[in-house]
């Protein structure tokens, strides 16, 4: 059976009533606002709904729960036998290694995603790599079901799409993705509010640290590959109470001539997160899946245990063999 009719199928069947739904971890705008969107939709199957996750909501991204709806921790929802758990936007399990045990749990998984390197862990995968964000195939499951939706999951599945599509300005962007916020503007959500939440609403500690790590960058093979870097060196010294470097990478493309960026970061635990993006038609998917990561043509990372300048060192190295 078609993976779209097989979860319709599910949701239609009334001895299934807890639904677990799981961001990836460090989550971002499209995995949050699609799983509001999938929740509101299970909901008109009569199930309960309960998001899951241990992070915490990145401060330009918290408005999303200002309703009724929040997020709730592993530890809170112990005593919950989950009937269907599903993976939101996260292209394989170690995005959400945390709660993997909860979401093997579940009499029944499910995976929503557009990740072109998605492993299928799921008993149903609904995979859609044209689709723009996790949010666009939401909407479009919630279509085809027949469902409605409301201002709150306008809201979260606009706020999936624009914040995926670069407001709109990446590849992933396609016809129907501007249909589809049509109809999602015109569930009546704030959309001044939206946007300048999401976009207008940078801390000064933000600002700070993006002229910090501009002041990392070099570039390599002849100003098409940049690198930028937040070291640990740098986090101790700059001592500062967050550390938002959600679109620093972005930032860094819009140079001219540079076609591959690479953002190398300190986190807590001592490893470091990777974030790699592209302007034409580099595939950074392929040069993650070699360091056991993944994502998309244009945007793609992984997480590693070696030091910054082993990184920097064989990532530059991989880039310009593939360039
Ligand atoms: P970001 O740089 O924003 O963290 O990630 C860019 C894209 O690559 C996202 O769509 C994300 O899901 C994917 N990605 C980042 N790290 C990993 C990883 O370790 N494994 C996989 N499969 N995908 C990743
Ligand atoms: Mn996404």
């Amino acid at each position: 059976m078609d993976q779209t009719q097989a979860f319709k199928k599910m949701l239609d069947d009334r001895s299934l009533e807890t639904v677990l739904i799981l961001p990836h971890n460090m989550p971002d705008g499209d995995t949050l606002g699609a799983c509001i969107g999938l929740y509101h939709l299970i909901t008109q199957y009569n199930k309960k709904g309960y998001i899951v996750l241990n992070d915490d909501i990145p401060s330009n991204l918290s408005f999303l729960f200002e309703g009724d709806l929040k997020c709730c921790k592993s530890d809170e929802v112990t005593n919950v036998n989950f009937d269907i758990c599903i993976a939101v936007d996260a292209g394989e399990t170690k995005l959400f290694e945390d709660r993997i045990a909860l979401f093997k749990s579940g009499k029944h998984t499910v995976c929503i995603d557009h990740h072109k390197t998605n492993t299928r862990y799921a008993e149903i995968n609904i995979i859609d790599v044209e689709a723009s964000s996790t949010g666009e195939i939401i909407y479009l499951l919630t279509e085809t079901f027949g469902g409605t939706l409301n201002k709150h999951s306008g809201e979260g599945l606009y706020a999936a799409i624009v914040t995926d599509t670069g407001s709109f300005r990446y590849s992933n962007t396609r016809p129907i993705t501007f249909k589809i916020c049509e109809k999602l503007v015109e569930t009546g959500f704030d959309f001044n509010r939206l946007n300048v939440e999401i976009f207008q609403t940078k801390s000064y500690e933000k600002l700070l640290l993006l002229n910090k790590v501009f002041d990392t960058l070099k570039l390599y093979c002849d100003g098409k590959c940049a690198v930028v870097k937040l070291s640990k060196h740098l986090v101790d010294n700059l001592a500062l109470a967050e550390y938002d470097t959600d679109g620093i990478v972005e930032f860094v493309r819009d140079i001219k001539g540079v076609e591959v960026v690479v953002f190398i970061r300190y986190l807590n635990d001592g490893a470091h997160k990777v974030s790699m993006r592209s302007k034409y038609n580099f595939d950074v998917s392929e040069v993650a899946l070699l360091f056991n990561g993944g994502g998309h043509t244009k945007a793609a990372g992984f997480k590693s245990v070696d030091s910054i300048e082993e990184i920097e060192v064989k990532l530059v190295d991989a880039i310009s063999k593939a360039l």
